[in-house]
């Protein structure tokens, strides 16, 4: 057998892909688009020759672009095999993968108007809405603890990982010539103890484990540290008649804002005010959390299903179109208004920022991750005055960080998830992590576990 790491490998945390061949059959486990840097961008490519033109099978271990953003690559090169995932991961994956060609579009016929000034070629999209709409038909569900046979000899058990709605890792036994191995891939792995979500479920045994290494080098603040005080903020600019802005990711952190919320609006620790989701894309995600609550932790599930979870959430309203969008300018406060994109890079924040960030009532509430240069970390970092959409705005607005809502496992519950398991003494490959992360994670398993560690390079090829 052979594993080959086609992404989230040599320090990277995009483009996460292993190709996995032995005699009779080659899949591939996630097929995740490279992100960031333009110099990454030349990696969003599928090999035209060799076992991924034969591919047998396609494993999904969640729904997030830097882990299926290159699925459409596949359909456009005209694969036509089963693409395993749990039907919680198809409906994200399906709505992530949209959007993803939507936006390219929209940046292609950006800087095709540009090349035609230069009399220059116009670009070709990486994908199209076609190819995205052809995976449709190719998904089979993959169901939690099941055992699925996948390919000749590969067959593959799904478990919780705590990460997003549907997220699995997966238990791949390989048998070939007689011999039996057990590889299991961690996918990314969520937190423990987590609102919303399940915990991730360990293994019990493996000869082999490629292991995600994110948060490697670190534990993320306690959630509950920093929700005590985010509620004092969120309570005084309620009192103040102030407008909330959340800037959020429409999948994942738009719906753990709304199960807490609700949570405190049931404890009685803060009463209703009007939420606004306004993001398209949110309204759908959320839609799509709804139809898969068996996913949900015993408590979130207790409460939808006590009914509690939609009487709390009764003054929520969402805001589908523009037009919705441009009426929340009049709407008096309080109100809180989440709104894409996660790091303010564009979209309909940029609107609610314009209109409000002068106001001493208004309250910014940063949930996610602000990348270097993006207008989200300016605000993190306190300028009195920013430039949206070319215009010079004040920011008398208060700012405020609600921490601890990752959905990355940080060192110690890492750790946790393999003590599990080391005990079978499989031998550990660390990627999805940057050095500075998968290389302290890798010591503290060598010295705490003895075990066997690795850190593989991309495209590096791994002979079992
Ligand atoms: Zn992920």
């Amino acid at each position: 057998m052979k594993i080959t790491v086609h992404g989230a490998g040599g320090g990277e945390v995009t483009g996460s892909c292993y190709l996995v061949q032995t005699r009779d059959a080659n899949v591939i486990v996630d097929c995740g688009m490279f992100q960031g840097t333009r110099k990454l961008d030349n990696h969003n490519h599928i090999p035209q020759r060799g076992a991924f033109t034969k591919l047998n099978a396609v494993i999904l271990t969640h729904a997030h672009l830097d882990h299926t953003g290159r699925l459409p690559l596949l359909t456009r090169a005209g694969y036509d095999g089963p693409l395993y995932a749990t039907p919680a991961t198809t409906d994200i994956a399906d709505l992530i993968l949209k959007d993803s060609a939507h936006l390219q579009q929209a940046d292609l016929e950006r800087k095709n108007r540009r090349r035609k000034q230069q009399n220059l070629e116009p670009l070709e999209p990486l994908y199209t809405q076609e190819d995205v709409d052809k995976l449709n038909r190719l998904y089979r569900p993959l169901r939690y603890d099941h055992r699925t046979e996948v390919a000749p000899g590969i067959s593959v058990r799904a478990v919780e990982a705590g990460h997003m709605l549907g997220s699995v890792s997966l238990e791949m036994t390989v048998e070939e010539g007689g011999a039996k191995k057990v590889v299991v891939f961690s996918g990314d792995l969520g937190p423990r103890g987590a609102p919303l979500h399940r915990d991730p479920v360990p293994f019990e045994h493996a000869d082999y484990v490629f292991m995600e290494s994110t948060y490697g080098d670190r534990d993320h603040k306690p959630l509950a540290e920093t929700a005590i005080e985010t509620r004092k903020v969120v309570k005084k600019a309620i009192e103040a008649k102030g407008k909330i802005l959340v800037p959020t990711f429409a999948v994942g952190r738009t719906q753990l804002l709304l199960y807490l919320l609700a949570g405190a609006f049931q404890k009685r620790t803060m009463s209703p005010f009007p939420i606004f989701i306004d993001s398209p894309m949110g309204i759908k995600a959320t839609k799509i959390y709804g139809k898969h609550t068996d996913l949900f932790d015993a408590e979130a599930l207790a409460m939808m299903k006590s009914g509690e979870l939609h009487a709390h959430l009764k003054t929520v309203k969402f805001c589908p179109t523009a037009d919705d969008s441009r009426a929340l300018n009049h709407h008096p406060g309080p109100c809180m208004i989440m709104a894409g994109a996660g790091m303010c890079t564009g979209g309909r924040i940029l609107h609610h920022f314009k209109h409000n960030l002068s106001s001493p009532e208004t309250t910014v509430l940063i949930v996610g991750y602000q990348g270097h240069g993006s207008l989200g970390r300016m605000l993190v970092d306190g300028k009195k005055s920013v430039n949206i959409m070319g215009q010079k705005v004040a920011v008398r607005a208060s700012v405020h960080t609600f921490g601890g809502l990752s959905g990355h496992a940080g060192q110690t519950d890492l750790l946790r998830w393999l003590k599990s398991f080391a005990k079978s003494r499989p031998h550990v490959f660390l990627t999805h992590g940057e050095e500075r992360a998968r290389k302290p994670l890798g010591k503290i398993i060598k010295d705490r576990f003895n075990l066997r560690v690795e850190y593989p390079g991309h495209k590096e090829t791994i002979e079992i």
